[in-house]
């Protein structure tokens, strides 16, 4: 089956006893045992089993192309499991432009823990080389990247990970399975935030690890998610489950719509620069076109002036709505420094966009007039 089918079919088996084609949500923290001490159902109790979080799994390990997926109640938690795999004395090499909250908790819950990470930027395959050392457990890399977008080489940093004896993770939110395999690319763990476009509205939180291959490290995420009872409620598993269903159609709506907002920003007198690496002059193009099937629905542009000038174009939009994070149906647009706060990494005149699934005219006149109003 190819990966649109995957995406609606697999865990989605019709229900048992009513034959419903939409799953049922399982809210009973208990499963009854057989006479002969058995779990006839397959499930024992919640915490270490429920139907409607089996069906995501399933559904997260056949998009990625993995063995198992293990869910978690939100993509931190997904990071904070595969981090606590590690030991005290443990080294971690992480792109210094992952996810703002992968960084603070890399360098507050994790140093203070024994276990320390270096900084890198993964685009520069000599610098990741140079930050390996014989104790390097963990290489953590994210592309496309926050807030710039950049791209880097998946199967390069795969293979430094694998010579330098360290399992190498790579954070596939932005892009999701549609466009880019890490596991193909020769990842050992993807991680995601079903929080954006695989719930896909806004409506609820969630993480994911799929992992290449059984052994250690799933044994160890499983204990975490059972033991340390990192689940997600069976509510959040169905709503993620379903938005599965429609992810390869919006998924290409997403990537259609940044498109042509990328080329009609990067043609607008008010626009500084427009970071999206489906742009022909944009750093990532090339790579990107080796490694993902499409750009993705993120972008961000610099508009001309300062923070003055991007606060006033964020404050002039009408449709696109002002609220951070990404994949959704709605679009949104966010100054991303004043989020990020003092130790940003985003320019000031900076706005990261996540592309929606309005009609594209409505986004470029709304971005037309908050631009021409905006820095008049
Ligand atoms: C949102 C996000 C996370 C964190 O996920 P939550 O579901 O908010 O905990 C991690 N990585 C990336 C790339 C994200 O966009």
């Amino acid at each position: 089956m190819r990966i649109e089918t995957l995406a609606v079919k697999t865990g989605m088996d019709p229900d048992g006893a009513s034959r419903a084609i939409a799953p049922a949500i399982t809210l009973s923290t208990t499963f009854e045992r057989g006479e002969d001490g058995s779990y006839p159902g397959g499930f024992d109790y919640s915490r270490s089993g429920n139907p409607n979080r089996a069906s995501l799994e399933a559904a997260l390990a056949a998009l990625e192309g993995g063995p198992e997926a293990v869910a978690f109640p939100s993509g931190m938690a997904a990071t904070f499991a595969v981090i606590s795999s590690l030991l005290p004395g443990d080294h971690v090499v992480a792109a210094d432009d992952a996810y703002y909250g992968t960084g603070v908790l890399l360098r507050g819950h994790f140093a203070g823990r024994g276990i320390e990470t270096s900084f890198v930027d993964m685009t520069d395959l000599d610098a990741v080389r140079a930050a390996m050392r014989p104790d390097t457990r963990l290489v953590w890399m994210e592309t496309p990247s926050n807030p710039l977008i950049r791209i880097s080489d998946i199967e390069a940093v795969a293979g430094i990970a694998r010579d330098g004896g360290a399992i190498a993770c790579c954070d596939n939110t932005w892009a999701t399975p549609l466009l880019q395999r890490p596991l193909d690319l020769g990842m050992d763990l993807v991680m995601h935030s079903t929080t954006k476009y695989f719930g896909g509205h806004s409506d609820v939180t969630g993480g994911v690890v799929i992992v290449r291959e059984p052994g250690g490290t799933l044994e160890a995420l499983r204990g975490i998610q059972k033991d340390g009872g990192l689940v997600p409620s069976p509510f959040d598993a169905w709503l993620t489950r379903r938005g599965l269903e429609s992810l390869a159609a919006r998924m290409a709506m997403h990537c259609a719509n940044a498109m042509e907002l990328a080329r009609f920003l990067d043609a607008h007198p008010r626009v500084e620069r427009v970071h999206y690496p489906g742009l022909e002059d944009d750093p990532g193009h090339a790579l990107a076109g080796r490694q993902m099937s499409d750009f993705g629905g993120m972008l961000a542009f610099d508009v001309v002036g300062g923070r003055d000038e991007a606060f006033a174009v964020a404050a002039n939009v009408k449709i696109i709505a002002r609220a951070t994070s990404l994949g959704g149906t709605h679009s949104l647009i966010e100054h991303r420094a004043s989020v990020e706060g003092p130790t940003t990494r985003a320019p000031e005149n900076l706005l990261r966009m996540s592309v929606g699934l309005e009609h594209i005219d409505d986004l470029k006149e709304d971005l037309d007039r908050a631009l021409t109003a905006a820095t008049r």
